[in-house]
This record gives C-alpha cells, sequence and structure tokens, in this order.
C-alpha cells in the first residue's frame, strides 16, 4: 500500500510536560499481536461510550488499531480511511525506529470539520484547542485532530507518543523533526520516508539570511528554547537535517544510536557527528545548506 499523505499549512504542537508516563513495554522481534488485551479494550470503550455520552458529543463511530481506539464524527468510511492511516503509520513507524509502544490505550479522536474539531476539544478537555490542526495530549491521553485539515498532522502526532515510550528524554529536535518528517510522507522499497514539504520555503528563505543556528545549538535546544521564538526555523531545520539523514541512509541508524547514548549525548550532536563521520560540523552544516537550498517543493 503507498499512501501519500500531506498537509498544506503549519502545524503545531503541544509539548506534553505532565507527569512522567509508566515505563514502556519493550517489543519482542516478533510483532505481537496486540499490545493489550481484548478485555482491556472493551473496558477502555465502555468508559469511553460513558464519557463521551455524558459530553453529548452525539453519535461517534469507534474502531481499535492498536495502540490505539480510533474515534470519528464522520461516516464509518471516513473513520476507515483514516484508520487506514493510523495502522499504515504505526506499522511503518515501528519497523523503522520503535522497539517501545505506548503504555496506555491512547485515543485517537477524529473530527471531520473545524466546528466539531473546536467543540469535541473543549468538551474532552475542557481547553480550547491553540491549533486548528490537531495535537496529542499526555495528560488527555490521546491525539485530537481536525482531520479536514488531511492526513499529514495525524502522521505527525503518531510519531509523539512512540518517542515519547521508545526515548525518554528525547530533546524536542529529535522529537519534532521526526514529526514534521513524516506529516509529508510515503513509502520506498516498504519503509516510511518523509518528502519535502511546505516547511521547505521558510528554511530556504532562513538559510539564505545566514539566520539558520548551528546545529550544536539546535540541539541543544530545551523545551522553551525550542517551542519559543525561532520555532518555526527549529522545526524545519531539524525536519531536513533528518531528512538528510533519511536520503543518506543514515537515519534508522542514527536514531538507535542514539538512543543508545543518550545518557552520555542528551542533545544527540555527538553521535550525529559521528554517524556522518564528521570533525567539522560547520562545514558540514554549510554543505547541508548547499543542499536544502537545491531541494524543491513539490
Ligand atoms: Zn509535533
Amino acid at each position: 500500500m503507498l499512501l501519500a499523505i500531506a498537509v498544506g499549512t503549519a502545524v503545531s504542537c503541544t509539548p506534553s510536560s505532565d507527569a512522567d508516563p509508566a515505563p514502556a513495554r519493550p517489543m519482542s522481534a516478533v510483532k505481537p499481536a496486540r499490545t493489550f488485551s481484548d478485555a482491556a479494550y472493551a473496558k477502555h470503550i465502555a468508559a469511553l461510550r460513558t464519557r463521551l455520552a455524558s459530553k453529548q458529543l452525539g453519535h461517534l463511530a469507534i474502531r481499535i488499531e492498536d495502540p490505539f481506539v480510533v474515534i470519528g464524527d464522520g461516516s464509518e468510511e471516513d473513520l476507515a480511511g483514516s484508520a487506514q492511516t493510523v495502522r499504515w503509520a504505526a506499522d511503518r513507524l515501528e519497523q523503522a525506529f520503535f522497539t517501545h509502544r505506548p503504555t496506555q490505550i491512547l485515543d485517537v479522536f477524529l473530527f471531520t470539520r473545524a466546528a466539531s474539531y473546536e467543540h469535541g476539544v473543549r468538551a474532552l478537555t475542557g481547553s480550547s484547542p491553540t491549533t486548528p490542526y490537531g495535537f496529542y495530549s499526555r495528560h488527555h491521553r490521546g491525539l485530537f485532530m481536525n482531520i479536514a485539515t488531511g492526513g499529514g498532522t495525524l502522521v505527525h502526532e503518531i510519531v509523539h507518543p512512540y518517542v515519547e515510550a521508545d526515548f525518554p528524554e528525547a530533546p524536542p529536535w529529535l522529537n519534532e523533526g521526526l514529526g514534521s518528517l513524516f506529516e509529508q510522507s510515503s513509502e520506498r522499497g516498504g519503509h516510511i520516508i518523509g518528502l519535502t514539504n511546505w516547511r521547505l520555503a521558510g528554511l530556504q528563505e532562513t538559510i539564505a539570511e545566514g539566520a539558520v543556528p548551528s546545529f550544536e545549538q539546535l540541539t541543544a535546544l530545551d523545551v522553551d528554547a525550542f517551542y519559543g521564538r525561532g520555532s518555526g526555523t527549529h522545526y524545519a531545520a531539524a525536519r531536513y537535517l533528518l531528512y538528510y539523514l533519511q536520503e543518506k541512509g543514515l537515519l534508522r541508524d542514527f536514531y538507535r544510536e542514539f538512543r543508545a547514548a543518550r545518557a552520555k549525548d542528551p542533545t544527540g550532536y555527538a553521535t550525529l557527528a559521528k554517524i556522518l563521520g564528521e570533525r567539522d560540523m560547520p562545514a558540514f552544516q554549510a554543505r547541508w545548506q548547499t543542499y536544502v537550498t537545491k531541494l524543491r517543493f513539490p
């Protein structure tokens, strides 16, 4: 199956900074049939139906796409189509990167209209959404999507609970770099790949202005700095750094090596230099900038 997932405009996320999750469960080399038991899903869905009824959200279709429960306010066909995106993204991301799955059943709410998204998020979380596209909330144990804006945001947000489970304390550049890489994605040789997307033009302008932070600075940004001033450049630079690694066939090895080395290399900068075989990272960054300048979207 080949899916081209696209999102046309800005994606923003809610970084989750709530209480630490339970330890993630490792997966065996052979993919287990299901992360959670039938009984666990039945209990979860029964509680979910009670909660939805109390919020007077009307009829919502529900289906299981392990380790998620997908809930939609559109037709059964709408939900089946979006659930296919959830299944595809989860399977391909696990295959490529993740050896741990989310430790709790997560709800994926798919609202088919901006108004129902706004209303649904307010009813379910008590707050209005801060992004028109969709977000992941660890605290509310779910993804909340305005699916009318496309499936790209959905794939982006699916990355976050996996990173949370698989790479504790992942720096924001890695978490958002991976999320945004796959917000426009396809397959190559059975593997998920990110494609160029709308973030390219802004990054090329920032490169032309000489205003992209060094990779040493980018990788060292904490949550406040990454999501603060210049966040658009941070997302884009992280995305196209990982895109470069992907195109050189280095991304999966980089992810695994960084995860293994995270205690002594919490930013990933040393692992990045190692996997690139680079002693002169400023010279590498200059070459990367030339590479990015030549990329095209669409
Ligand atoms: Zn994100």
